[in-house]
C-alpha cells in the first residue's frame, strides 16, 4: 500500500519564483534565455529551504495523530533539523534535535536550533535512531505524545510536497527538459521524479546516504510510483571528500553563482548541484539549447558556519 498523505500544515507562502538566471546560464556554457531558478530557499519560515515541503506534510501528519512533541535526526548543520525546530515553533510543538558528537560552538543552523527554542540530544557515537526512540520513549513516560519525523524528512509522505513543487515548475514552464537538484536523504528528487519523469530530473548526490539510487528509488515505491532504480538518473562525481568537505569544484559554482547573479548558495548541496550542473553542461549529458530549471533548496546558515567556505570567498575568480 503506498502512504498518502493525510493533512497538511501550511508553512510557507506558495508557489515559490521562478526567476531567469541569465548571466549564470552564460557561466555555465548554457543560452541565457534558458537557465531558471527554483527559489525554494524563498519558502520564508526561518532562513526557509526545501525541508519545508516535506514538513507541511510530516507535521501535518503528526499533528494529525494527536502529537505534541517533534523528534528527528541529522547532522548538526542540518537544514531539516533546523526547520522542524522552526514548524514545531510556529504550530506550538516541542522539538527535540538529536545530532551525533558532542556539543559544538552554536554556529550557523546550531544557533538558529537554539533561538528556535529547540532541544538539542548529543548522541556521541550511538545510533541517531537508537537515541531518537530512547528519546520517544521518556517523553511518553512524561506523558508526552511524541512523533518522529524521518532523517531529512524523506518518506513517502513528506516526499509528497516535491511532487507539488513539479506541478509548480510544469505550471511556469510546460517544455522544461531538465530539473537539477542536490540529491541528500532523497525525498525531493523522489517527489520531483514522481511529477516529472526520471528522464526530466538529473540529482546530484551530495553523500549524505551510501546509495542514493536504492534511496529514491525506495522512496518512489513507497509512493505508489515504482520504477527501474536504473532509470533515475545521478551523478555521483561532486561528493568529493564527502560530506561535509568543500569540494574545489562546489567552491568555484559558490563563487560563479554570488558573482553571476547574487545567488548565495550553500556548500554542501547547491553548491555541489550547480557544479553537476556545470559538470553535466561540459560532457554534453545536457545540451546547450536545453531548457534548464536549477532548484535553489536552501541551506545559507550552513554557509556561516562552514569552515571550507572564507578561503574561496576571498579568492579573486572562480
Ligand atoms: C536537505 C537538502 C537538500 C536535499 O534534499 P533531500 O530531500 O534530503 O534529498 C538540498 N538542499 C538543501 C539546502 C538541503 O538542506
Amino acid at each position: 500500500m503506498p502512504q498518502t498523505p493525510t493533512q497538511r500544515t501550511t508553512l510557507a507562502t506558495w508557489p515559490t519564483p521562478m526567476e531567469p538566471a541569465p548571466r549564470l546560464a552564460e557561466a555555465i556554457g548554457l543560452r541565457p534565455e534558458n537557465l531558471w531558478l527554483k527559489r525554494d530557499d524563498l519558502t520564508g519560515l526561518a532562513v526557509g529551504g526545501n525541508k519545508i515541503r516535506k514538513l507541511e506534510w510530516t507535521v501535518g501528519a503528526a499533528v494529525a495523530d494527536g502529537a505534541d512533541t517533534l523528534i528527528t535526526t541529522g547532522a548538526p548543520q542540518s537544514n531539516h533539523a533546523r526547520l522542524t525546530a522552526a514548524a514545531g515553533a510556529r504550530v506550538g510543538l516541542d522539538v527535540v534535535l538529536v545530532f551525533p558528537g558532542a556539543r559544538s560552538a552554536p554556529a550557523g543552523n546550531l544557533l538558529l536550533d537554539d533561538l528556535l527554542g529547540a532541544d538539542v540530544v548529543w548522541a556521541g557515537d550511538r545510533s541517531l535512531d537508537a537515541v531518537a526512540a530512547e528519546t520517544a520513549d521518556s517523553c511518553r513516560t512524561r506523558g508526552r505524545r511524541p512523533s518522529i519525523i524521518p532523517f531529512g524528512g524523506s518518506n513517502a509522505v513528506g516526499a509528497h510536497g516535491y511532487r507539488i513543487a513539479a506541478q509548480e515548475i510544469v505550471d511556469d514552464l510546460p517544455d522544461v527538459d531538465h530539473v537539477v537538484c542536490a540529491l541528500g536523504s532523497g525525498g525531493t528528487m523522489a517527489g520531483l521524479v514522481a511529477g516529472l519523469g526520471a528522464d526530466r530530473v538529473l540529482g546530484v548526490h551530495t553523500g549524505a546516504v551510501d546509495d542514493p539510487r536504492a534511496q529514491v528509488a525506495g522512496l518512489l515505491a513507497d509512493m505508489g510510483e515504482a520504477i527501474d532504480p536504473a532509470a533515475l538518473r545521478i551523478r555521483s562525481d561532486q561528493v568529493g571528500e564527502g560530506y561535509e568537505v568543500l569540494t574545489p569544484e562546489a567552491g568555484c559554482a559558490l563563487v560563479m553563482a554570488a558573482r553571476s547573479e547574487a545567488l548565495v548558495l550553500d556548500p554542501t548541496y547547491t553548491a555541489r548541484a550547480l557544479a553537476g550542473l556545470v559538470a553535466a553542461v561540459r560532457d554534453g549529458s545536457i545540451g546547450p539549447g536545453a531548457e534548464v530549471v536549477f532548484l535553489v533548496s536552501g541551506g545559507l546558515p550552513s554557509l556561516f558556519a562552514h569552515p571550507g567556505v572564507p578561503e574561496v570567498a576571498n579568492g579573486v575568480d572562480g
